[in-house]
C-alpha cells in the first residue's frame, strides 16, 4: 500500500477520472475524502470504496467557490485530523462556440470552476498540507493545456492557465516538503466526452489519438497515483501528458 496512513482529498470524485482517482487512492491504504458538487455520484464512490474495504467520506462542494474549498479542507481535518494529498480534478468543458461568439457567462463559468477553482483548492490545501509534515497535489489540466482546440476558448485557457499555477506554487513549495504536478489527459471516455456526442464526432475525436481510442479513467488515475506516491519523490512543477499520444503528432 504506497499511500498508508495518508489522508487524501478529490474534488469532481462523484464521476469520470475523480472517481477512478479517489477509487485508487483508497486501494492504495488512502484516506479518502471525495468532494463533489453532486450528492449522488460523490456518495457512490464512498459506497464502493467502503464495500472494497478501504476508507472515505463525502463532502459536497463546489470548486467555483473559495469558501467551499476552505470548508473541504476544513472537513478533511475535522474527519482525518490531517492532509496529505491533494487532487484537484473538477472540471466542466463549457458549450462549444468560437471566440468571437463565446458567451460572456459561460467563460466566467468556465474560469471560475477550471482555473480559480484549482487556485482556490490549493490556497487552503497547502497550509494543511504544511502543518500535515508535508505531501502533494495534482492538479488535472489536459491536452488542451498545451495547444489550442477550436471552439473551446474558455476550456483551453482554464487548462493553461492551470498549469501556470502548478509551476509557480511547485517552485515556492518545492523545499517546503510539498510537491505540486499538473496531469494532461488526452480525451477519455467518461460523461464529460460522451454525453451528447454522435458516432462521426467520436470517430473524429478517436482519429486524434495515434493510439487509436480514446483512454479510460484508470489509465489516467495510474499516472495520478504515481504522482501522489513517494515513488514521485524527485518530481515536482512537471507537467504530463497521458494522451495515448495526441501531443505527439
Ligand atoms: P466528469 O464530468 O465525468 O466528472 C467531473 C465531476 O466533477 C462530476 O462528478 C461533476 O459533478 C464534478 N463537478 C463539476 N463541477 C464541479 C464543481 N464546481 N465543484 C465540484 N465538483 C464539480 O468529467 P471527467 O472527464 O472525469 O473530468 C475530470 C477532469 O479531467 C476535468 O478537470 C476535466 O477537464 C479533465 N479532463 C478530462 C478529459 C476527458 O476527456 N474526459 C480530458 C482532459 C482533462
Amino acid at each position: 500500500s504506497i499511500l498508508k496512513d495518508k489522508v487524501a482529498l478529490v474534488t469532481g470524485a462523484g464521476s469520470g477520472i475523480g472517481k477512478h482517482v479517489a477509487l485508487k487512492y483508497a486501494a492504495e491504504g488512502a484516506k479518502v475524502i471525495v468532494s463533489d458538487i453532486v450528492e449522488k455520484g460523490g456518495k457512490e464512490t464512498v459506497d464502493e470504496i467502503i464495500a472494497a474495504g478501504g476508507q472515505a467520506f463525502f463532502v459536497m462542494a463546489d470548486t467555483g467557490k473559495a469558501e467551499d474549498n476552505e470548508y473541504l479542507v476544513q472537513q478533511a481535518i475535522a474527519k482525518y485530523g490531517a492532509l496529505h494529498i491533494a487532487c484537484n480534478n473538477a472540471g466542466i468543458g463549457g458549450p462549444a462556440a468560437p471566440t468571437g461568439e463565446y458567451a460572456i457567462d459561460a467563460w466566467e463559468k468556465v474560469i471560475s470552476i477550471n482555473l480559480s477553482g484549482v487556485f482556490y483548492g490549493m490556497r487552503y490545501q497547502i497550509p494543511a498540507i504544511l502543518k500535515s509534515g508535508g505531501g502533494n497535489i495534482v492538479n488535472m489540466a489536459s491536452i488542451l493545456g498545451k495547444v489550442g482546440f477550436a471552439n473551446s476558448v474558455a476550456y483551453v485557457a482554464s487548462k493553461h492557465g492551470v498549469i501556470g499555477l502548478t509551476e509557480t506554487a511547485a517552485i515556492e513549495y518545492a523545499s517546503k516538503g510539498i510537491r505540486i504536478n499538473a496531469v494532461g489527459p488526452g480525451f477519455i471516455k467518461t460523461p464529460l466526452v460522451e454525453k451528447s456526442m454522435d458516432e462521426a464526432s467520436r470517430n473524429a475525436l478517436v482519429a486524434l489519438h495515434p493510439i487509436g481510442r480514446l483512454g479510460e479513467s484508470a489509465e489516467v488515475a495510474e499516472l495520478v497515483l504515481w504522482l501522489s506516491s513517494d515513488k514521485a519523490s524527485f518530481v515536482t512543477g512537471s507537467y504530463y501528458n497521458v494522451d495515448g499520444g495526441y501531443l505527439a503528432r
